[in-house]
């Protein structure tokens, strides 16, 4: 039977569960967490009912229709230029009033509109309540009550569709827009005028203290003499869980590849196949990758659901509050903290996330200087070095401990060269006042383990180990290659490494190393194994089935802690990955802009680097 197609925007302010909603009508998974500006750009899913297909499209949070920054222009631009059949507004029970100034924009100037209450059990658990028969009353419009979480009220929500759907004549939404929409203040005005009558009117309270605990725990988390012990402490704890957590399924693991590698030899001799290929598959391709999964896939299984527990709580935007002064220091706006730790996951990401910050002068320092801080890819090779080089002797708690803050060190210079990379930029070329803008926390709210387990693995361990995996593959035959292609007195990889050494040396690298940084353009995550396969194809060592011997390995090629801390620098600041220099061209549209975002880290890395080797030999 041919089904009748509608497309349906979703809209709301930031942070009141669109994208949960959506997820769970689509059985998509497009990122949900509990702080404003996650979604930046539209996203598209379909369900569809016994006679209608409906498209659904996810738009970025915007508390207005006049847009203050890039992502508020996505929703009004939507909204006014393309086509679709209904709105559902989507809106938080907890802070209804605010809500509704949207909702009051959204009804006059598009006809099919649905109001969604959504988070009803949060509001139900703080003692507030929505009466929503008499909002439906006075809005005109059909009201659902929801917990998208749970799944509550959207049978209710489908039921409503399917009624306005059979009304709504086909695109009922854009074809009386097709327009810019203009509000003037006094329009504003009478709008937050109207929407707090009407929450006077629809609101009760049980208890008007609901917000107590909430306080309290503001008063820890954003007070002046707490904030930022609690920010280093809750770092060093994540560091610390992933160390100890992460380094008895890293052995168990290699010890199993390692008896894999031994069974495909045996396989391959068996077989009869010519040594070239063993070597290139056995010592070029699997080695590189079990060592890939052993070494990453551990520690990323308990950081990111870690990092996705703090997102989930409410404290991602804690930390921009507290990171605001600094930055203000720095002329730049306290949401680029936001950014930065949208980096810790991916710099792409958080580069892409800069179109949070509204002023382009600002938008422009997040944007070149976010690849200063650590993504994960990078994680396992600082997390890697630190344990094999900077604990020394210490083992079992101590050591653990010893190595978590090793890596909080690295962090917090990682956000402190961002500061002063921020500062440098808006003192020269990018000068300008700071803007102002408002940040808003978003309640405390409960964890839901199942959902932070499956995005942290789906969305984040998944997407970056495949991303290893696939990268890795093709940089294993191109080291192979290299290794095996005749050169001058040696092979071409030998070659290569020689010529770069006498550079790296200055920066107390080797030439290996600086030729693994340079093929690891692709994605951070092969720099390591780059460095381990180029050292293993020298023939130096064959076997390593764990740290110990990879210890040794690096040991034999020359490699000291200051080598390890070299590393460890030009680690932290060196060119961005592939990905991420392209989505600097994208989002900033100048090849300008792209190149300074190569040569600021670069140029820092190689100083920072020729420093340290210099006070340290
Ligand atoms: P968006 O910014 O509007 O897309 O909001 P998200 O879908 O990312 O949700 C924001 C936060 O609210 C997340 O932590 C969700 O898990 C949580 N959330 C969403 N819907 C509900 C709900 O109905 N009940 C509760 N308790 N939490 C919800």
């Amino acid at each position: 039977m041919h089904k009748l197609k509608k497309t349906i925007a979703l809209v709301g302010n930031p942070n009141v569960g669109k994208s949960t909603l959506f997820n769970r009508l689509t059985g998509m998974h497009q990122h949900t967490g509990n702080w404003s500006g996650k979604t930046v750009s539209l996203a598209r899913g379909c369900f569809s009912t016994e006679t209608v297909l409906y498209e659904l499209v996810d738009l970025p949070g915007t508390y207005s229709l006049i847009p203050h920054s890039a992502e508020e222009e996505v929703t009004r631009d939507f909204l006014c230029m393309e086509q679709y059949d209904m709105v559902i507004v989507v809106c938080d029970a907890t802070c209804l009033e605010r809500n509704l100034l949207l909702t009051l924009q959204v009804t006059s100037v598009c006809p099919h509109v649905l109001l969604c209450v959504n988070l009803m059990d949060e509001a139900e658990k703080k003692g507030i309540h929505i009466h929503l028969k008499h909002l439906e009353k006075q809005l005109g419009i059909p009201v659902v009550g929801t917990a998208a979480r749970k799944r509550n009220g959207l049978k209710e929500l489908t039921k409503h569709l399917r009624q306005t759907s059979c009304t709504a004549p086909e695109n009922a939404g854009s074809k009386s827009l097709n327009k810019s929409v203009e509000f003037s203040e006094d329009d504003t005005l009478l709008f937050s005028e109207l929407a707090t009558e009407l929450s006077l009117e629809v609101i009760s309270y049980k208890n008007s203290d609901y917000q107590k605990k909430d306080r309290v725990l503001d008063s820890i988390f954003t007070g002046k003499h707490t904030a930022y012990p609690v920010m280093l402490l809750l770092l060093a704890l994540i560091f610390w869980l992933t160390i100890v957590g992460a380094n008895y399924p890293s052995s168990l693991l290699s010890t199993f590849f390692h008896w894999g590698e031994n069974k495909l030899y045996g396989l391959f001799s068996t077989l009869q196949a010519p040594s070239w290929l063993i070597s290139l598959l056995v010592t070029g391709v699997y080695r590189v990758l079990t060592w890939i999964v052993s070494v990453m896939l551990p520690p990323m299984a308990i950081f990111f659901p870690l990092f996705t527990l703090l997102e989930d709580i409410g404290y991602l935007p804690r930390i921009a509050y507290n990171l605001d002064c600094p930055l203000k220091k720095c002329s730049a706006c306290g949401k680029q903290a936001l950014t930065m730790t949208m980096g810790f996951g991916c710099n792409a990401v958080g580069v892409t996330g800069c179109r949070i910050i509204a002023s382009p002068r600002e938008r422009l320092i997040a944007i070149l200087t976010n690849s200063f801080v650590p993504c994960n890819g990078r994680f396992p090779t600082l997390i890697t070095l630190i344990t094999l080089f900077f604990i020394g002797s210490k083992t079992g708690l101590t050591g653990s401990l010893c190595a978590a803050l090793a890596l909080t060190g690295f962090i917090l210079l990682s956000v402190l060269m961002t500061f002063a990379a921020s500062k440098f930029l808006s003192a020269t070329i990018l000068r300008g006042q700071r803007s102002f803008f408002s940040l808003e926390l978003p309640p405390y709210r409960r964890p839901k383990l199942g959902n932070i387990l499956i995005r942290s693995v789906l969305d984040r361990t998944v997407f970056v180990l495949g991303r290893a995996v696939t990268v890795a593959v093709p940089a294993g035959i191109v080291i192979w290659a290299m290794a095996n292609i005749p050169a001058g007195s040696g092979t071409l990889l030998s070659f290569t490494a020689e010529t770069l050494d006498p550079f790296a040396r200055v920066m107390g690298l080797d030439g290996v190393i600086l030729l693994a940084f340079i093929l690891g353009m692709p994605a951070n995550e092969i720099v390591l194994p780059i460095i381990l396969m180029a050292y293993s194809a020298t023939g130096s060592l064959t076997e390593i089935d764990n740290l110990k011997y990879f210890k040794e390995l690096l040991t034999d090629n020359g490699w000291t802690v200051r080598t390890a801390l070299c590393t460890c620098l030009f680690s932290l600041m060196h060119w961005p990955c592939a990905t991420t220099l392209l989505t600097v061209q994208k989002e900033t549209g100048s090849l300008k802009w792209t190149l300074l975002s190569f040569f600021l880290p670069t140029v820092c890395g190689i100083l920072a680097c020729a420093l340290v080797n210099i006070i340290l030999s």
